[in-house]
C-alpha cells in the first residue's frame, strides 16, 4: 500500500498517510479536507526498490529454459 506525503493547504503542515483507493486524506493537524500530495521520498525509495528487485531477478536468472532463479533441472 502506498504511503503518500501530503501538505495541508491550511495550516501547510506536512504529513503522511496511507492511500487505499482513490481516497484523500484529511490533515490531522487541523482536519481540512484541502491537502496537496507531495513527490514523496517514500515513493521513490519503493518505486527504486521494485525495480532494483526487477532487475536483480533478471540477471540472477541465468536459466535460459525457464523464468526461474533456482531451477534444478537446467543445473546451472
Ligand atoms: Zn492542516
Amino acid at each position: 500500500m502506498p504511503i503518500y506525503e501530503y501538505t495541508c493547504h491550511k495550516c501547510h503542515k506536512k504529513f503522511e498517510a496511507l492511500i487505499m483507493g482513490g481516497d484523500t486524506p484529511k490533515c490531522p493537524v487541523c482536519g481540512a479536507s484541502s491537502v496537496k500530495r507531495l513527490m514523496s521520498a517514500c515513493g521513490f525509495v519503493s518505486k527504486g526498490a521494485g525495480g532494483e528487485t526487477a532487475s536483480r531477478s533478471a540477471s540472477a536468472s541465468s536459466c535460459a529454459g525457464c523464468s526461474s532463479s533456482s531451477c534444478s533441472s537446467c543445473g546451472s
